[in-house]
């Protein structure tokens, strides 16, 4: 069945050549026990190696089943390893990381044999071996004669046609050498068994043919043989580990060296924990200023006033000053000053409130218009009636009913935003009741109070409050208070010389049918605790008020008769077209606001506000645009920038550690490949291939890549606790540091793939090993 025709192995180191196989000629039958005799260095194992597919011979054939092997490919021969041929080996190689059933079922598991079968093949071996009984045990746990036996399972497993065994009894005492040669007698008979030893007693007694080698060649056979079959009947099928298999083997090793594995782990870890940190840190920074952010945006409206100053005229005119140096005359000019150059007029005409209101509603939640009308208050004080105005500042002139504006125009308190759908989240969203609720209504109104619950007391005076302990409020008096509102046909008495003077009969106009009632319904304090809030201490109401008013008064007489007049109808005096407009809007004549606010809830909302708010200046003359401020736009997008070019250069640090780390891989990885390097001769004897190694030692690297990455992930996840005290005692902030568990995930994947990046050239270089070579090591 085996037929080797001038074969030949030469050796060359420096300038000697040994000749390990000169011309061998032999041909082998299907079942006979041939002992090949010789010296020590006389070629025995190359031999043997070169039969078993572990080497490749120079020259000459050998000839397996009629089939010759000169055109054989690496697969070939993995294959002919796996299913043709066992090996024994004189110091046993049983693999001691791993149970004595898995280094019987190890070249099993290579050619794809199902977990069943394959244990019941380990088992029968084990059985036929005499280790029925010592299947469970580890290899450490076995005698010298006993680990023999499971590697002469080990090579029956597969039943193999030949078995090729090198000095099978070197290291065993003659009582065990003896039964392991009656053993190996026993498997001659249904098989090829090709034995080297350098004991001929044990050769004489046991073999069927004595072959005498030296030198490379064959001195004398006992019982030659001439057949050589010509007929192609060999076809070995091919192996394929699995990765789950190498996975397997990977794991059983490194479970034997845990505090190594630990610490490996440990230290590539290292790198994963610092870019777990920074990036837990910056995540938690970059939330506390998108809340810092959030917050000052609610601060902040986008702000259109009917004055305002074109920030980008002034910064042109300024900076054209900025350089230059003095001039050469002494001449004087005279030159508008570069703060009023810039300053601008909008023009907030119906059809520019009309395009504010028509933004998307998603984008601006919440508008205010402030608007100039007055109000015509009466409010009972000591039970009697008398006006009132909601103004926050000192107004002496209330109780002179002689100035006829101050008392009749009631302009003053804050507007608040309605939700635009409605809703008043914007209240609710940062102010919080002290006192009383909410308003729901119109007519509604409340009154609002510092962070430090005080209330301005002028706009309490002014509304007819009088206090003798100015320090303590009582939030019952205020929250009974009900204040009426008049409208102008009511409080506006026409004289026959065609003017206007405020009626005195506060009782009666209290009464009149078209007055209507307001009440104060809470009194509320901002929720933001860094700021006084948005509203101006004093009375709040919502433009829903002043539209109400607006549409009670805006017919009545006193605004058609200064309609069509040039001259105050209550004052006779004459007014410009500007104080003509002005009259107009307090009395309700005019529905132009002089303020709009409009309130984002994000940095994108906003955006889309700005970008939607300029569209609306596309083409227009300069004098036509309407320009709007917005105080919070530049200082949050330059600390969102700032926050990650930080992180990126702290990530960029943490990196060399990860660098470092995969460094240390591939070092651990290759001193493995050195520990293993029995173990890769072994599996390459049993028919593993190039790749099946690679896989073994990628495996490995899989292993520690995963747990180096977890560990680093749970180690930098419990650092953020104490990293959040430190800051917490810092800052002041809370929960700072938040691994993403997208990041955690990421960086666990990364730290796989690179450390098996790193310890696959060390992996790819112990699949090239040779295996005569990687066998013959110590
Ligand atoms: P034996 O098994 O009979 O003791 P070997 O087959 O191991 O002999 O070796 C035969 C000869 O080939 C010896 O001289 C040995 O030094 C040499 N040899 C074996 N392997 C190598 C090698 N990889 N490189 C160089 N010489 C080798
Ligand atoms: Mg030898």
């Amino acid at each position: 069945m085996l037929n080797l025709q001038h074969l030949k192995k030469y050796y060359q180191v420096g300038d000697t050549t040994t000749k390990a196989l000169d011309d061998v000629n032999v041909n082998f039958r299907d079942r006979e026990f041939v002992a090949i005799l010789g010296t020590s260095g006389s070629g025995k194992t190359t031999l043997l190696n070169v039969i078993g597919g572990l080497d490749r011979y120079d020259s000459g054939n050998l000839i397996i089943n009629g089939k010759s092997t000169q055109n054989f490919q690496e697969q070939d021969w993995d294959a002919y390893r796996n299913n043709t041929v066992g090996f024994i080996f004189q110091d046993y190689n049983i693999i001691s990381h791993l149970n004595i059933l898995d280094n019987v079922t190890l070249g099993m598991t290579l050619s794809g044999v199902d977990a069943a079968t394959k244990k019941k093949r380990a088992q029968e071996a084990l059985t036929r071996v005499g280790l029925k009984n010592h299947i469970h045990k580890k290899p450490s746990q076995l005698s010298g004669g006993q680990l023999q036996r499971v590697a002469i399972a080990r090579a029956l497993a597969n039943d193999p046609q030949i078995l090729l065994a090198d000095e099978p009894t070197g290291a065993l005492d003659t009582n065990t050498s003896q039964e392991i040669m009656a053993l190996i007698k026993e498997l001659a008979q249904d098989r090829l068994v090709i034995m080297v030893t350098h004991n001929p007693q044990l050769a004489k007694q046991y073999a069927d043919r004595i072959i005498n080698f030296s030198d490379g060649k064959i001195l004398t056979d006992s019982n030659p043989e001439q057949t050589v079959l010509d007929s192609e009947s060999f076809h070995p099928r091919r192996t394929k580990m699995s990765f789950a298999t190498a996975l397997k083997l990977s794991f059983t090793n490194i479970i034997t060296k845990k505090g190594r594995t630990f610490l490996t782990m440990l230290a590539s870890s290292i790198g994963i924990i610092s870019i777990g940190i920074v990036l837990a840190l910056s995540n938690g920074f970059q939330k506390q200023i998108d809340k810092t952010q959030a917050e000052a945006l609610s601060q902040f409206p986008v702000t259109i006033s009917q004055v305002t100053s074109d920030s980008k005229q002034y910064q042109s005119e300024a900076n054209q000053n900025s350089n230059k140096s003095f001039p050469k005359n002494n001449r004087v000019i005279a030159k508008v000053n570069p703060v009023n150059a810039a300053q601008h007029f909008n023009q907030i005409t119906p059809a520019y409130v009309r395009y504010v209101n028509q933004i998307n509603a998603t984008d601006a939640r919440n508008i205010a218009l402030t608007y100039t009308t007055g109000f015509n208050l009466l409010r009972q004080v000591h039970g009697k009636y008398r006006p009132i105005t909601f103004a926050v500042s000192r107004n002496d002139t209330i109780n002179n009913s002689q100035n006829l504006m101050s008392a009749s125009v009631g302009v003053g308190g804050s507007v608040y935003p309605v939700n635009r759908n409605g809703r008043q989240t914007f209240l609710r969203k940062n102010y919080h009741v002290l006192a009383g609720r909410y308003p729901q209504k119109a007519n509604e109104i409340v009154l609002i109070a510092n962070k430090q619950n005080a209330v301005n007391l002028d706009a309490l005076k002014n509304a007819g409050f009088t206090f003798q302990n100015k320090e303590k409020l009582d939030p019952d008096q205020i929250l009974k208070t009900k204040i009426k509102l008049v409208a102008n046909d009511d409080f506006y008495t026409k004289l026959p010389t065609g003017n206007f003077i405020p009626n005195q009969n506060y009782q009666q106009l209290a009464q009149a049918p078209k007055t209507k009632t307001l009440k104060v319904v809470g009194i509320l304090r901002t929720s933001n605790k860094n700021s006084d809030g948005l509203l101006a201490g004093g009375f709040a109401y919502s433009d829903h008020l002043t539209k109400e008013v607006m549409q009670l008064n805006k017919n009545s007489a006193i605004v058609q008769a200064q309609k069509s007049s040039s001259i105050n109808v209550l004052t006779n005096e004459q007014l410009n077209s500007e104080q003509k407009a002005l009259l107009l809007t307090t009395l309700g004549g005019r529905k132009t606001p002089s303020m709009i606010q409009i309130y984002p809830n994000s940095f994108d909302e906003k955006d889309h506000i700005t970008s939607y708010l300029d569209r609306y200046n596309r083409g227009k003359s300069k004098a036509q645009t309407v320009i709007y401020n917005d105080l919070a736009g530049n200082i949050t997008s330059i600390t969102g920038g700032l926050m990650n070019a930080i992180t990126y250069v702290l990530v960029g640090f943490a990196a060399i550690s990860l660098i470092t780390s995969i460094i240390m891989i591939a070092i651990i990885t290759y001193t493995s490949v050195i520990e293993r390097t029995k173990e890769i001769g072994v599996l390459k004897a049993l028919g593993a291939r190039k790749k099946d190694i690679t896989r073994v030692f990628d495996a490995e690297t899989t292993i520690l890549g995963l747990g180096s990455g977890i560990l680093g992930i749970v180690i930098a996840w419990l650092l953020t606790f104490p990293a959040n005290a430190i800051l917490y005692n810092l800052t002041n902030l809370t929960h700072v540091a938040q691994l993403n568990p997208l990041h955690a995930v990421i960086l666990v994947i990364i730290s796989t793939i690179l450390t098996v990046l790193g310890g696959h050239i060390p992996a790819r270089m112990a699949a090239k090993k040779n295996a005569a070579i990687a066998l013959r090591s110590e």
